[in-house]
């Protein structure tokens, strides 16, 4: 696999982005080296085996990844994806049907465990002593966990106010050095942009490690449904690496013959966290803007990845759109309803789906897959808050309750089951 400049093509070395342009890096698959059968029962046979490479949803792709020494993988058997029937969910959306793939369901809570055992993984085989990064949360606590496997220190530099306590005592628990600084999530990754990737690991998703381990979740994901292409699939964009990841994963399964055709990707912003939906109402370059949104994973006003996310979008024939908060809440309180749970910035998915049927953009009976991304527990106060308040799909706690009041509640109770 060779490492190149995403956007200018030139061959790229040990640096973070191209010397000739500034771009992002990625790995280029030469497809012609593999055969889609051979590739198919391989990693078909792989998911009876106990061996730790193989039980993990990224390694056991691990042809299709830059190689890394046995010695050196620093796996947690990550990106095992679960699969769930979405019923209340696609009522909600006016949908016949629609599944949920569940990336919270991952060692750390989130789909960044995708990405970081590859990146982690690299920065052990390159002798690194400390990794970095800025994170919102849930980046920090997949770092710090696949840091203290591999004996490598961890340092994260996180926003001080607006993020989940959940996340950050994660990543304390993990052992990591939390920096907490004045400023958003932007802010934090300009710092550790600035610094020298000779000294230390850099982690974000601009690290090309990070985009092969994510990209993984398409092949997952392509597998868990026996190679069956879905029509749509829907996800929350932040930084758009993940945008990036799941268009590269896609792409590549197309041009190995995995598959046939490529699902549409759509990205799903919060309002107040939306450059990369005006860039792709308006056209243009991205403009940066300060970002305000209660779902804190995708509070972020300058995406790196955008340009990559873009050409994947289009490339897919695919759509971005933003939701506001409250329909984000109400969305993540649907998600609930269907006995799965998700953090709020995940639920931008189903939000995302509910607007694009209104719009007649996805079908009513397309077969859509909704991305979670992150565990319902990653934020119980956002849950809790949630629930006290006034929403239409609060459930409100109800007071001690006498012997005969009990009585009502049971017959209430019973007249409300679905
Ligand atoms: C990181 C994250 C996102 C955003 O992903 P990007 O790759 O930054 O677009 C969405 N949801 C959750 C839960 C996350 O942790
Ligand atoms: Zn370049």
């Amino acid at each position: 696999m060779q490492l190149a400049c995403s956007e200018c093509g030139a061959r790229a070395g040990d640096t973070l982005f191209c010397i000739a342009c500034g771009g992002l890096l990625a790995f280029a698959l030469d497809p012609g080296r593999y055969d889609a059968t051979a590739l198919r029962s391989l990693f078909d046979r792989r998911r009876g085996s106990n061996d730790p490479l193989d039980t993990s949803g990224v390694w056991r792709f691990r042809e299709l990844l830059p190689p890394i020494a046995r010695e050196n993988v620093v796996t947690l058997r990550e990106n095992v994806l679960p699969l769930y029937d979405a019923r209340v969910g696609a009522d909600y959306a006016n949908a016949t049907h629609a599944s949920y793939v569940h990336l919270g369901m991952n060692p750390t809570a989130s789909f960044k465990d995708a990405g970081m055992t590859a990146a982690i993984s690299h920065a052990k085989a390159a002798g690194a002593r400390v990794a970095v990064c800025a994170s919102t949360g849930n980046t920090a606590a997949a770092m710090s966990a696949y840091c203290a496997r591999a004996g490598i220190a961890g340092l994260v530099l996180v926003p001080a106010v607006g993020i989940s306590a959940a996340k950050v005592a994660q990543t304390l628990d993990y052992g990591a050095t939390v920096a907490a600084i004045d400023g958003d999530f932007d802010r934090a990754l300009d710092v550790v942009r600035s610094l020298d990737p000779a000294r230390v690991a850099i982690v974000n998703s601009i690290n090309p490690y990070r985009i092969e381990g994510q990209k993984c979740a398409a092949f997952a994901l392509l597998q868990a449904r026996d190679w069956r292409v879905p029509d749509w699939l829907v996800l929350p964009g932040g930084n758009l690496g993940n945008t990036s990841a799941f268009g590269k994963g896609f792409r590549e399964a197309l041009a190995l013959g995995l598959i046939d055709c490529v699902p549409r990707i759509a990205v799903v912003q919060a309002a107040g966290a939306a450059p990369f939906s005006k860039l792709f109402r308006e056209g243009g370059d991205l403009v940066p803007v300060r970002a305000h949104t209660t779902a804190t994973a995708i509070k972020i006003g300058a995406p790196a990845s955008w340009r990559k996310a873009l050409a994947e979008v289009r490339t897919s024939g695919g759509t971005v759109l933003d939701v506001t908060d409250e329909e984000i809440a109400d969305a993540r309180a649907i998600v609930g309803r269907d006995g799965i749970g998700c953090e709020p910035a995940s639920a931008a998915s189903l939000a995302g789906l509910r607007a694009l049927r209104e719009r007649g953009t996805i079908g009513r009976d397309d077969d859509v897959v909704l991305v979670l991304t992150g565990h319902v527990l990653k934020d119980g106060g956002y849950a809790t808050a949630y629930h006290e308040s006034a929403a239409p799909f609060a459930n409100h706690i109800r007071s001690t309750p006498t012997d005969a009041s009990l009585r009502e509640l049971i017959d209430e109770v019973t007249a409300s089951r679905v």
